[in-house]
């Protein structure tokens, strides 16, 4: 509390990020960043656009970028908005999408925990919806709500923290159900293993994908993320936006995602080893007498029935080794592991089996 701040402020339940200390030898497996580093044309293509021409504002629109997410996904580039990091593009999502008087948002009550935080800054009704007890989302609780319809539905597919994917004709059964409600799907993990909804775009108005060019495409630090869909929808992004901030993307940022995009061979080599690798950890944590529930992420979430959650991750950290707990009631006794290098996996395993023994 401060008084020099807007009545708001104190009231706001701010974003708990997962930590980057700066230690040596330390095994960050803690926020999903992608250990494989992003692609050296990504990185060539920063280098040569650092130098004068940085002395002018970047494209406010993004054109080139947008093209060529267009271009990947077989879309129109008017379906496609990009944001500092899909953080920002959610912000505005919920600023621009979700603000209905007399209507209410749903989402799971097990997610990516920032939407709760933009329900608070946007003073957003929100009805959380429960996961079943196997940790999925069950369709037929989105298709199924009477009365007024929903201001809006969002989920992460593959879910967050759970990494458990839902199938194509699931999302499709959520928007057929709310032709008047906008679905925004958070494909964050998608490309380790999911099916994306953004075939599905030129069926349905009402669905927005959203992406992000930190996992998959190793460039958390550059923060680019995109939505696509309906160009209704982007016009509405785009409204808020320029209400806010029109230049979101620095240059560097543009000419390096771009980069990104074009390196198909690149990403795909990387997803399908940490794909691997995902499955060796999976198999080592089970051997380890852990529960870790399906992933199709670059992530597991998995639980040991005799050690306690948080006391693990403790001990993990005192081996300078980093993996996520959330205090939540229904996972507390989870922790969520990035899937590394083969190399950093078995080094996870090993200290787990000293501390599990
Ligand atoms: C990592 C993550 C994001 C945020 O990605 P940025 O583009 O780095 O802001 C969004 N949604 C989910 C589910 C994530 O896990």
């Amino acid at each position: 509390m401060s008084r020099f701040w807007s009545d708001h402020v104190s009231s706001l339940s701010p974003y708990v990020a997962g930590e980057q200390p700066r230690v040596p030898d330390l095994l960050k497996l803690n926020t999903n960043e992608n250990p494989y580093g992003p692609s050296p044309k990504a990185l060539q293509a920063i280098t040569q656009a650092v130098g004068n021409r940085l002395r002018l504002y970047p494209d406010n629109e993004s054109k080139a970028l947008r093209e060529a997410v267009a271009a990947l996904h077989g879309i129109d580039a008017a379906q496609v908005f990009v944001g500092n990091g899909s953080d920002e593009v959610l912000a505005h999502v919920f600023n621009g999408l979700f603000r209905r008087a007399g209507r209410t948002l749903l989402m799971p009550d097990v997610t990516y925990s920032f939407y709760r935080t933009y329900c608070v800054l946007y003073d957003i009704d929100v009805q959380l919806v429960p996961l079943t007890d196997d940790f999925s989302i069950c369709a037929s609780d989105y298709t199924l709500a009477g009365g007024n319809a929903p201001a809006g539905i969002i989920f992460a597919n593959p879910n967050a923290p759970t990494g458990i994917a839902m199938p194509l004709s699931d999302i499709e059964a959520i928007a057929r159900a709310n032709p008047d409600t906008p679905v925004v799907v958070d494909e964050a993990y998608v490309d380790f293993g999911a099916e994306s909804a953004s075939t599905l775009l030129g069926q349905y108005d009402n669905i927005l994908v959203i992406h992000t060019m930190s996992k998959s495409r190793s460039l958390a630090g550059l923060r680019v993320g995109f939505a696509m869909g309906s160009p209704e929808i982007i016009n509405g992004l785009n409204r808020i936006k320029d209400s806010f901030n029109s230049y979101p993307l620095d240059s560097l940022a543009q000419v390096a995602a771009v980069a990104a995009i074009q390196d198909t061979a690149y990403f795909d080599s990387t997803r399908h080893a940490i794909m691997q690798a995902r499955q060796v950890l999976i198999k080592r944590l089970a051997g380890l007498g852990f529960d870790v529930l399906p992933s199709a992420a670059n992530f597991v979430f998995a639980r040991h029935p005799h050690h306690d959650a948080f006391g693990l991750s403790q001990a993990l950290r005192e081996r300078n080794i980093l993996v996520r707990h959330f205090e939540n009631q229904r996972i507390d006794q989870f922790l969520r592991i990035t899937v590394g290098t083969p190399e950093e996996c078995e080094r996870l395993c090993i200290n787990l089996a000293e501390i599990c023994q």
